[in-house]
């Protein structure tokens, strides 16, 4: 196990813009807000959507394409850093005009109307890199780590 203790920084909601790509508005937004740890939710409404089951076997993600308008019932994601970048990390359950709902992780999605919530977090952020067990970017111990047990 791997634990990092934070401090809460500023908590922050936002309406996210008509159209766009939600992933790249809301990481935009973490860049240009310099956040680089964050806890993320987020309701509302998509247009269409991309959402991916990562299969554990082959470690690749199967993409599942959502071609309608969906309800955006829950997303809930981190943040932390990749590549130097902050990094969103989501994971969206979406709901069809009858009700049934699909669940993954959320690889973009056309917003219709949606709100965010940010929870910043202060403190050493964490860095993901790849972990050859699972195939993922994963958060890594770094070199400041509070402890691995
Ligand atoms: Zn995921």
């Amino acid at each position: 196990m791997l634990k990092r203790g934070f401090e809460q920084g500023r908590c922050l909601l936002v309406r996210l813009d008509h159209g766009a790509d939600i992933v790249k508005q809301v990481s935009d937004f973490l860049d240009k807000e310099k956040i680089e740890a964050a806890i993320f939710f987020a309701i509302g409404a998509l247009i269409k959507a991309e959402i991916a089951y990562y299969d554990q076997s082959s470690h690749e993600y199967k993409a599942i394409s959502v071609k309608e308008p969906v309800e955006l019932v829950s997303c809930t994601g981190n943040v932390s850093l990749r590549d130097g970048y902050p990094f969103l990390h989501a994971h969206a359950a979406l709901a069809f005009s009858d009700g049934k709902v699909i669940g993954g992780h959320l690889t973009s999605g056309s917003v219709f109307a949606a709100e965010a919530f940010i929870q910043e977090l202060s403190g050493e952020p964490l860095v993901r890199t790849h972990d050859s067990t699972t195939g993922l970017y994963l958060w890594d111990s770094g070199v400041n780590c509070e402890g691995r047990s």
